[in-house]
C-alpha cells in the first residue's frame, strides 16, 4: 500500500514511490514530484518538522482506509451480469396488449 500526500506548495495529491524514492533521488512527503523539483532547483530543502507531520498523516489516513469494512474489489467477481429483460421487448411490439384492447 503507498502513502497518499498533500503537496503543501500546490495543494494537490501525489502518490509517491513506495520506498519513498524516485528514480531521480528521494520523495519528499510535503512537496509533489513537480513541486520538489522546482524546490529543489531554487535550492530550498523541506521543513524536517513538516515532512514528519505529513508521513504521519498520510500513514494515518493509510491506518484508516486499511481499517475500513468496505472492500469494493471483493465480492465483485460473484456478480453475474443481469440478462435484460425479456417481456419489456414482447410488450411494446405492434401486436401487444394495447393494440389488442384498442
Ligand atoms: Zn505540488
Amino acid at each position: 500500500m503507498r502513502l497518499v500526500f498533500e503537496c503543501v506548495e500546490c495543494g494537490g495529491h501525489y502518490l509517491p514511490p513506495e520506498g519513498m524514492v524516485y528514480p531521480d533521488g528521494p520523495a519528499s512527503p510535503v512537496w509533489c514530484s513537480s513541486c520538489q523539483a522546482a524546490k529543489q532547483a531554487a535550492g530550498e530543502q523541506e521543513d524536517p518538522l513538516l515532512a514528519r507531520v505529513a508521513l504521519a498523516a498520510a500513514r494515518a489516513a493509510l491506518a484508516r482506509r486499511a481499517t475500513e469494512p468496505t472492500e469494493p474489489a471483493a465480492g465483485r467477481g460473484d456478480v453475474r451480469p443481469s440478462r435484460p429483460p425479456l417481456s419489456r421487448r414482447a410488450r411494446s411490439g405492434p401486436g401487444g396488449v394495447r393494440g389488442r384492447l384498442g
